[in-house]
């Protein structure tokens, strides 16, 4: 009786919409198995598509009436369809770059890294910079950092600097040193740490944070067209793979003209949602100028101060509140300088400028909830350009459980990296002992304190893949299918939650949730289109599907296999 009255009401529905006149789609989307991500109608079989926007989802039946004689109609055949994907945090050009430099993204042991430095030295004019990035030595045997002399043996004369996937440390050689001029004297820069020998005192070769510019600011610069060759390979990769928009976590208005060119002249259509780097030149401006909203058929946003507050865990950057547990006489460091933060984030509030801050370690964290609170008390509403700002901490990662609730208290958005939480699997339980890792990725406790979790990759950090981050979010197991004592399974999170962590709450993390993330009537008309149903598929078998279309703004921007 009452699947009766559900059929009728949905009869009288589209006679409804039949009467009202119906508009011709230029594609229609049949015989899917249609993921809506909205609540209230979560299951479809097929959408239409008018322009940029969707104009119809619901039945192979009821999509009829929008089939027109110019109308493409794609027959999904079961395929699985989600709303567009959205990377809530990514370094766009930084996956370019990877794709263009020495990349050592899944490098299995020193000898491995070393025989990949030595092919591209070989190739080197004397003299020249070997630059590269992506190794991480957790997996390794001993899982220790490389070193100069390591990479002297490869490389006596060229310089080289190679930084660690997460983009926190890197290595460089001799050779590299010796033009910087970094020795035994060389004292630690504000917010970095030239790692010394523990025997000799020298120099070992690792930079953490801020000490890599001691080298990176003589390598030479990029030029424009490597900077805008870099997005597009980023773009094209990410496209492929399933995104319809990446937020693009820190940058400059440099990166901000190069996606205006290349929106003009067609070469890119993912939509970016961009943070520049603040306190600092490119903040000011925007504080100035005014956000970018919705240009090039809201492809392009430009709304966002990105804050860097800490380090990393691996290279033990990210600032604790106690020291590490594996090393007893660091708990990190903070690296953003609070007289100049301040300032920024009442003027943000007053311009309403959303405010993202990268906070790894729980003291980053409490430090920068404690920054947000301030400000909000010191700017109230009436002030205020926009009354809830929606400001983010990016990572989230270790928090001690007692700040959680001021998350949603404060109204900050948490955005986190599943991907984090099976690559650190290795590493952070020595790094913070068993008791901190409650609070530490903790992505269900953050849903149940009453926050959305938008869900990102931090890639070139991680290999920015969406079903890796889908895949990570709801085992909380490495790809193999292993965990480890104290990894807290209970923070894995359902299919359902994992789907919205990559589709309709990074579009409320970007004030777009009534313009996409769902597949709802008059959305913007974005799609991932998939080859295996993974709600429902066994948890492995997530890492094996793939993207099999994109549809950003009612365009197909990819077709694969
Ligand atoms: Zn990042």
């Amino acid at each position: 009786m009452k699947l009766l009255l559900v059929v009728l009401s949905v009869l009288v529905l589209s006679l409804a919409q039949t009467q009202t006149g119906t508009t011709t789609a230029d594609i229609v989307f049949k015989n899917g198995n249609v993921y809506t991500a909205n609540d209230r109608s979560p299951k479809a079989q097929a959408i239409a598509i008018k322009s940029d926007r969707i104009v119809y989802v619901g039945s192979n039946t009821g999509v009829q009436k929008f089939v027109g004689t110019n109308t493409r109609v794609v027959d999904l055949n079961g395929k699985t369809v989600m709303p567009g994907f959205t990377d809530a945090h990514q370094h766009l050009s930084g996956v370019g770059f990877r794709e263009m430099t020495l990349n050592l993204e899944g490098t299995t042991s020193l000898e491995d890294l070393l025989a990949k430095v030595k092919t591209r030295v070989d190739q080197a004019r004397p003299g020249e910079w070997v630059t590269g990035r992506g190794w991480i030595e957790t997996h390794w045997s001993p899982p220790v950092f490389p070193t100069r002399w390591d990479l002297d043996k490869v490389s006596p004369n060229n310089p080289i600097i190679l930084g660690r996937a997460d983009g926190h440390g890197a290595v460089a050689n001799s050779a590299a040193f010796k033009l910087a001029r970094i020795d035994k004297s060389t004292p630690n820069p504000f917010g970095g740490e030239v790692s010394k020998d523990k025997q000799s005192g020298e120099p070992n070769g690792m930079l953490l944070d801020a000490a890599q510019g001691l080298v990176r600011d003589l390598v030479p610069a990029t030029t424009r067209a490597d900077d805008e060759r870099a997005v597009v390979l980023g773009v094209n990769r990410d496209v492929a793979l399933g995104w319809t928009q990446v937020q693009d976590a820190g940058g400059s208005y440099d990166d901000i003209e190069i996606f205006k060119k290349l929106y003009a002249s067609g070469e890119i259509k993912l939509r970016i949602y961009k943070a520049v780097y603040g306190p600092g030149e490119s903040a000011n401006r925007l504080l100035k100028e005014g956000p970018i909203i919705g240009d090039f058929q809201n492809r392009l946003t430009v709304r966002t101060i990105k804050v860097v507050s800490d380090g990393a865990l691996g290279s033990r950057g990210a600032a604790l509140l106690a020291p590490y547990s594996d090393a007893p006489d660091t708990a990190g460091f903070l690296r953003v300088k609070t007289e100049e933060l301040r300032p920024m984030l009442a003027e943000a509030l007053r311009k309403g400028i959303q405010v993202e801050t990268h906070a790894i370690g729980d003291k980053a964290n409490r430090y920068i909830i404690d920054e947000y609170e301030m400000a909000l008390n010191a700017v109230p509403r009436a002030q205020r350009k926009v009354a809830k700002p929606r400001w983010r901490v990016e990572h989230a990662q270790i928090v001690n459980p007692a700040d959680i609730p001021r998350f949603a208290k404060l109204g900050v958005i948490p955005s986190m990296q599943p991907s984090h939480a099976i690559g650190d699997l290795f590493f952070a339980p020595s790094r913070l002992g068993l008791n901190r890792l409650k609070g530490a990725y903790a992505w269900e406790s953050f849903i149940k304190s009453g926050v959305v979790v938008p869900g990102g990759t931090d890639a070139p950090v991680e290999r920015g893949e969406p079903m890796i981050e889908f895949y990570a979010a709801v085992a909380r197991k490495d790809q193999k299918g292993f965990s480890t004592k104290g990894w807290h399974p209970e923070e894995a999170v359902t299919r359902e939650q994992a789907l919205k962590m990559f589709t309709v709450w990074p579009a409320y993390a970007a004030f777009e949730e009534k313009l996409r993330g769902t597949i709802e009537t008059g959305k913007l008309a974005d799609l991932t289109i998939l080859s295996a149903d993974i709600m429902t598929v066994p948890e492995l078998e997530i890492l094996k599907t793939h993207c099999v279309m994109t549809v950003i703004n009612g365009e197909i921007v990819f077709e694969g296999q």
